[in-house]
């Protein structure tokens, strides 16, 4: 077990966030550590979650009411979406408190602090008291300041070009 992990967010309005932590994750599984990731605002699996959902040593949580947009979401759905994150998000906790979590992954969390759909105070104390050795990726389009301020790493990805602005739509096994 590592001695000290590190926070990291991978941030921006280019594509590459959620296939880097899922790359991480793979990573961290190769070396025999065992981990978690937690998908806030999503309840599709893509190519890659199906195939890791078949490896030993990880865990995935994933889920929200109904299949809008956060924006086109009823009341009821916003209600019941911030429920599951928060179940989710707990379900993680545990496993990370049993020291079952080496490597834990929120995917697209900054999109659900920043929709109202996940407490950031939540995050944030989680991050304040968390193992050492816990390392912590935190995925989505932007981070707040205070969010940034528990991070490592920053990196993001910058959109130069994506194919969606000449019509180009989501295509199987490259955008889920
Ligand atoms: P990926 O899951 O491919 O690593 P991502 O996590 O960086 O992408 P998200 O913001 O989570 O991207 O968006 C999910 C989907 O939207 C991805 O399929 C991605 O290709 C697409 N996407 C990402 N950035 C843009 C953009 N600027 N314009 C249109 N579509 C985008
Ligand atoms: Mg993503």
């Amino acid at each position: 077990m590592r001695e000290r992990g590190l926070v990291h967010i991978y941030c921006g309005n280019g594509k590459g966030k959620t296939t880097a932590a899922m790359g991480l994750a793979l990573r961290a599984l190769g070396q025999g550590q065992q981990v978690v990731v937690v998908q806030f605002l999503k309840n599709h699996a893509t190519g890659e979650i199906k195939l890791l959902e078949q490896l030993d040593h990880i865990r995935i949580f994933r889920g929200k009411a109904g299949d809008h947009f956060t924006s086109s979401m009823t009341e009821e759905e916003r209600k019941k979406t911030r429920k599951i994150h928060e179940k989710n998000f707990a379900h993680a906790q545990q496993l990370v408190v049993e020291g079952k979590c080496e490597l834990l992954i929120l995917d697209e969390i900054l999109d659900a602090v920043a929709k109202e759909m996940f407490e950031e105070k939540m995050l944030l104390s989680f991050l304040e008291n968390r193992p050492p050795f816990l390392e912590v990726v935190l995925t989505g389009r932007e981070a707040s300041p205070v969010i940034r301020e528990c991070a490592d790493y920053i990196t993001r990805m910058e959109k130069e070009r994506h194919p969606l602005d000449r019509g180009i739509v989501a295509r199987e096994g490259i955008e889920y």
